[in-house]
């Protein structure tokens, strides 16, 4: 059987960076299901699909295939064989792919592939449905938050490095939609699942959230 660690939580919560580092102490693979659901999203930017459009989006799924590889470590994420890692990052592809992501038939397709993956792999999988619906029974479950401003100002560093132009301002009313979007949603929408630990970390820094989780797998495993 494989273990299975899953963090779900709003945009910018630093679950990537959190999970990308936990799964690399514990030798785990980190499946990052956002750059999934990004991937499919950027499918549809380029045909010039409308993402609102639901008719559309699901008569040209089959048209698409996600798969993932690692180098060195590294999650890269592929669209129909291309690697499409470093294209999906931006916020404007981050609110078309919480736009997608709300059709039950695109995340039927992307949830399978996930289930696959986490059945006989040891996983740190991170998104929204990870705790409730992709992995119900993993063995350690999280619920990752911080303030939406605190939020805000991870995300802008982090897009000012790249050479970003928005405000903080800009960035916070961007976090605070899609998260609306994605905890309002019909289909899985993001809630904590009852059995997840809940972890604010505003106050927190990235050592003392990686310790937390790791200190909640060394315990499980040895409950085990
Ligand atoms: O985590 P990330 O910000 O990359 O996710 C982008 C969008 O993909 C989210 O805002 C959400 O709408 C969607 N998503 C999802 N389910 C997941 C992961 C991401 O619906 N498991």
């Amino acid at each position: 059987m494989s273990f299975n660690v899953a963090i779900d939580g709003p945009a910018g919560a630093g679950k990537s960076s959190v999970a990308k580092a936990v799964a690399k102490k514990q030798g785990f693979i980190y499946v990052d299901t956002g750059a999934m659901y990004r991937a499919m999203s950027l499918y549809y930017i380029r045909k010039e699909i409308d993402v609102n459009d639901v008719e559309a989006i699901c008569a040209r799924l089959d048209e698409i295939e996600i798969s993932l590889a690692y180098e060195d470590g590294v999650q890269q994420v592929f669209l129909n064989g291309e690697n499409v890692s470093g294209l999906i990052r931006t916020e404007e592809v981050g609110m078309a792919t919480s736009t997608i992501s709300k059709i039950k038939e695109v995340r039927e397709k992307m949830v399978a592939l996930q289930q696959e993956i986490a059945k006989t792999t040891d996983v740190v999988m991170d998104g929204r449905d990870i705790g409730m619906w992709v992995l119900p029974n993993a063995d350690v479950k999280i619920y990752m938050t911080a303030s939406s401003i605190e939020r805000a100002r991870r995300r802008h560093k982090e897009l000012l490095e790249k050479g970003g132009t928005k405000t903080l301002e800009e960035i916070e009313q961007d976090i605070i939609a899609r998260d609306y979007q994605d905890m309002n949603r019909e289909n899985s929408p993001l809630v904590q699942a009852p059995d997840a630990t809940y972890l604010d970390t505003s106050d927190m820094n990235l050592e003392e959230v990686i310790r937390a989780i790791m200190n909640m797998i060394d315990e499980k495993k040895a409950a085990v």
